[in-house]
């Protein structure tokens, strides 16, 4: 099983050259020019367009059960989605109910993902806590390659991780090289403000930002890097979306924290006048936490990329469809909460970053895949176009045009949120495990084709975090 792709420029996260790649069962064999490859291999002609690492999406729900309803695209139709956008791998929730053991959901989750055709991995949500919840979070590291924890701090009455869950959890990530992850926003303040906002008679999707304004963000955010910070833990925030987030951030760095900041396609190009639309359906179609954010974050955002506070880019990817949405009708706060993407956001980020000359397409790369390979210890299996690397690629003509839409993206649900957005830079052809998985609008792999890959332990990074908690501890005090 040989593939080799001719006549491309190599672009990875640090380097851009004319080479030709070749894989072989799954992983990449070589790279250069004129290599000597068997008569029977495949060959991909790139014909002169990029050839870069797939993207990965750290940040998607697909088949998820929430808000009384399930998330339509399931690992099937939503990786799939993401292989005709250039995308080979996700990095999706397992996330337990209350009191449900975390290694049962873990379990239930692989089975619901089977059916992948892109590989993915999952991180786990910490939504309740007692002596077993830590006990399952060693045996996820230890034996099922999880290295990384989710907290919500939103979504009160449900799911979400209060303070004290907070700092059992960081702590224990800390002990067993894992990297707590946050949605941050004060899940009380949301509540009560949902409360007043509809006491007031506001019950459509403009209640939704107004109930979740970029204070509320901002609050939580400075909140979960000030605990990291006393624990001495890093921390990953996941879907940043506020300015006063990307300065909590920044301000927490320039300090010395190790904490990492991830954005979303979605959050990087809309603002908050989708919610003011007089079609109900189109305007709870963006209903998603964090919201759409007023004009001005967004750039803000642009230029956490590019400074180098925020990482990664990620989409959330949870499609509920017009039916599901209805189910808010007379309620904001029954909306089921989220927006899809993992089809569109290379383009979107090409379209709106590269052309417009705020990233180079090294910087593309780093936000699309290799830091989310790197933070989440997967660096150089994926991410890297490098010899032993997993030959996961996309072909991409930067001079390709499409118009992005629901009538013909392959997302199961009926709305696309960057709905007539024309972009110049699109995939060609995705390489999944050495194999061709999508070509010019058809999808060639197959359910079951997607594996499930671990994630280990930070084993020497923690081991630097660990000694300098040694050396910050306060020394005893010595008297008379
Ligand atoms: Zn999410």
């Amino acid at each position: 099983m040989s593939l080799l792709i001719r006549g491309g420029t190599v672009v990875t996260h640090e380097q851009s050259f004319r080479a030709d790649v070749y894989c072989v069962d799954g992983k990449i064999a070589a790279i250069g020019e004129n290599l000597d490859v068997p008569a029977d291999a495949e060959v991909v002609d790139a014909g002169g367009q990029l050839l870069m690492p797939g993207g990965i999406d750290p940040h998607t729900h697909m088949q998820l059960p929430f808000m009384g309803t399930v998330a339509k695209d399931d690992f099937e139709s939503g990786t799939a989605a993401g292989l005709a956008g250039g995308t080979t791998s996700i990095i999706d929730f397992v996330i337990p109910a209350p009191q449900q053991s975390l290694l049962e959901a873990y379990h239930q989750w692989r089975g619901w993902a089977e059916k992948s055709v892109a590989d993915y991995s999952f991180h786990v949500a910490i939504t309740w806590w007692d002596d077993s919840v830590r006990e399952e979070m060693g045996e996820l590291v230890s034996k099922y390659g999880v290295n990384s924890f989710k907290h919500f701090m939103a979504y009160k009455n449900a799911i979400m991780a209060t303070d004290d869950i907070l700092v059992e959890s960081f702590s224990r990530c800390l002990e067993l090289g894992a990297i707590p992850t946050v949605h941050a926003e004060n899940g009380e303040l949301v509540y009560h403000l949902q409360q007043q906002i509809l006491a007031k008679g506001i019950t459509g999707p403009e209640g939704h930002p107004q109930s979740r304004p970029p204070v509320v963000e901002g609050e939580a955010s400075n909140r979960a890097i000030s605990i990291a910070n006393t624990l001495g833990a890093p921390i990953y925030l996941v879907h940043v979306s506020a300015e006063e987030s990307v300065d909590a951030i920044r301000y927490a760095q320039n300090n010395g924290q190790h904490v990492f900041g991830e954005c979303l396609a979605g959050h990087l190009v809309l603002d908050d006048s989708v919610y003011q639309d007089s079609d109900w359906g189109r305007a709870a179609a963006h209903v998603m936490s964090p919201p759409f954010r007023p004009k001005g974050h967004q750039d803000a955002l642009w230029k956490g990329l590019q400074a180098g506070t925020l990482h990664t880019t990620a989409t959330d990817h949870c499609a509920f469809c017009s039916e599901q949405k209805a189910a808010g009708k007379d309620d904001f706060t029954k909306i089921p909460n989220g927006t899809a993407g993992v089809e569109e956001r290379l383009s979107v980020l090409w379209q709106k970053g590269v052309n417009s000359g705020k990233l180079t397409p090294n910087e593309f790369v780093a936000i699309t895949s290799t830091n989310t390979a790197k933070i989440f210890n997967v660096f150089p299996q994926k991410g890297a176009i490098a010899v032993g690397s997993d030959a996961d690629l996309v072909v991409w003509d930067p001079a390709g045009t499409k118009t992005l839409s629901a009538d013909t993206h392959m997302s199961n649900i009926d709305f696309n949120i960057f709905e007539g957005m024309q972009v110049t830079g699109i995939p060609t052809t995705t390489v999944a495990n050495g194999k061709v998985a999508w070509q010019e609008g058809e999808l060639k792999a197959k359910a079951g084709d997607g594996q499930y890959f671990n994630r280990p332990a930070y084993a020497s990074y923690y081991d630097a975090l660990k000694k300098r908690n040694e050396l910050a501890a306060p020394a005893a005090v010595k008297r008379g």
